[in-house]
């Protein structure tokens, strides 16, 4: 590396790590060299093509918030990489991915347009699945990347982590570019296009910060917009950028993991703006639509899978699609490295540590982490005191799906949730259980972790 690249690259890091957890920052950016950067494009050199591969496939998000944070406006992606050959599986890489997985590197040029933007060229229309759960979030979707502003604008998609909001995004994206390779598509997560305009105030930059988002735009595709909630300033940007892109025939379309009216802080000009086209949500997928994903996964990436284990998978891993698929890449990881052959007794060995195997009752401390998982607080936060009210609603959820599917005394619980008063346990049941019959919304939440807890 040259020392500007150096430099730069130290500087890119820093703004890296608290995007990534510290593992995933060791074993896949520790080796990654900054070796260019102009005005517009970073060049990075990886190892392998896996590097390249699993980066732009996960990480790229982070990379390109990261990228934002350090340098005040996004760059192209690129990446070269130091052996042409596909690099060998060492352990440490082992775990996470599968050998077949690098197998579709060579289509790289027609993606490069749509990787620059940060869109993953995997995530498309094609590789979607669809199923009860989120056939109208998909055909919207649709609709919206066949002709955008026509039909349903703003589209607001929300649901839980990991069931395929981003992948719908990048869908739209991908399939709006390939249709218009001139269409103007801006595509970031709102935490990248909050770090965007707080370095465009910074830096007097702010009629640079409007045209990207106003006028050099057709269709904006805003990723995790909840994240935007109790942030003023950038929400006031966010409402002129809207109001310009709307009255300009633009396109826009954003996903949350809440209701606009859940959005804490979301001002009701905004709320009501949302209104004026479609909100469609996705559910978790019934046990159907995972086998289906499975096979669909499984055949992209040249995995034999046998119906047994794909049903075994689909049966057994409830949360959402992306640890389906992530049992998926193990399992074959395993098998292509071991040379077993994927059989469920090896499904079953491999897995058993990550399932909740049907039969067993989970104890206190499994729910309260899935519980905090699903409503996307921290486990220490449901032991803790802290009163914000999805905290509390998250806590008290976890105290009532305790006493349902552990039937442990009151006292016990709140021993068990950082030494609470039985009445607050108490409370939380009857309140969850009111609510329940108030909030179809939370109803489904609580209806779908009962369902994943008792599996
Ligand atoms: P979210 O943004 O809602 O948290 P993602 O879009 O990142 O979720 O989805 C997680 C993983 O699951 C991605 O790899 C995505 O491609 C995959 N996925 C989700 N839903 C589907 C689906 N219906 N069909 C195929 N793959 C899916
Ligand atoms: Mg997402």
């Amino acid at each position: 590396m040259d020392e500007k690249c150096t430099q730069l690259w130290e500087k890119l890091s820093a703004a890296l790590k608290p995007q990534v957890s510290p593992d995933t920052f060791k074993r896949w950016f520790s080796a990654v060299q900054l070796i260019g950067a102009t005005e517009n494009a970073l060049t990075f050199r990886v190892p392998n093509n896996i590097y390249q591969f699993w980066i732009e496939s996960n990480h790229m998000a982070a990379l390109q918030a990261a990228i934002v944070s350090a340098f005040g406006s996004p760059r192209a992606v690129k990446f070269s990489c130091a052996s042409e050959v596909p690099g060998k599986l060492d352990e440490e890489i082992l775990p996470e991915i599968s050998e077949k997985e690098f197998a579709r590197q060579n289509t790289r040029d027609a993606k490069q347009s749509s990787t620059a933007l940060g869109l993953n060229p995997r995530n498309t229309f094609e590789s979607f699945v669809v199923g009860p759960n989120n056939e109208i979030a998909h055909a919207a979707s649709l609709a919206v990347a066949q002709s955008p502003a026509r039909t349903y604008n703003p589209l607001f998609i929300y649901g839980g982590v990991g069931l395929g909001k981003t992948h719908l995004v990048h869908a739209v994206g991908n399939h709006a570019l390939r249709q218009n390779p001139n269409c103007h598509v801006v595509y970031l997560s709102s935490e990248s296009f909050t770090n965007d305009l707080i370095h465009a105030l910074e830096q007097h930059r702010m009629p640079e910060f409007r045209a990207r988002y106003r006028e050099k735009c057709d269709i904006l595709l805003l990723d995790d917009i909840q994240f935007l909630s109790n942030k003023k300033q950038t929400m006031e940007e966010f409402f002129h950028t809207f109001n310009a892109l709307h009255e300009g025939g633009k396109q826009i379309f954003v996903t949350s993991d809440k209701l606009p009216t859940e959005i804490e802080g979301f001002e009701e000009r905004l709320r009501s703006r949302f209104q004026w086209g479609l909100i469609a949500d996705i559910q978790p997928p019934e046990v159907e639509t995972r086998v289906a994903i499975l096979k669909k996964k499984a055949a992209t990436d040249h995995i034999a899978l046998p119906d047994d284990v794909a049903l075994f998978l689909g049966t057994h891993i409830r949360s959402n699609v992306r640890e389906l698929e992530g049992s998926l890449i193990r399992l074959a990881a395993f098998a292509s490295l071991t040379g077993a052959a994927l059989t469920l007794e090896l499904a079953q060995d491999v897995l058993k540590n990550i399932l909740v195997v049907r039969g067993d009752k989970p104890d206190v401390e499994t729910i309260i982490k899935v519980v905090a998982e699903a409503m996307q607080v921290k486990p220490q936060d449901i032991k803790g005191d802290r009163r914000q009210q999805n905290i509390a609603r998250a806590r008290q959820v976890a105290m009532f799906l305790t006493r349902k599917i552990t039937g442990l005394s009151y006292p016990v619980i709140g021993e068990k949730f950082g030494g609470k008063d039985h009445s607050t346990v108490i409370n939380a049941e009857q309140r969850i259980e009111q609510l329940t019959g108030e909030e179809p919304d939370l109803s489904k939440t609580v209806q779908s972790l009962l369902r994943r807890l008792n599996s």
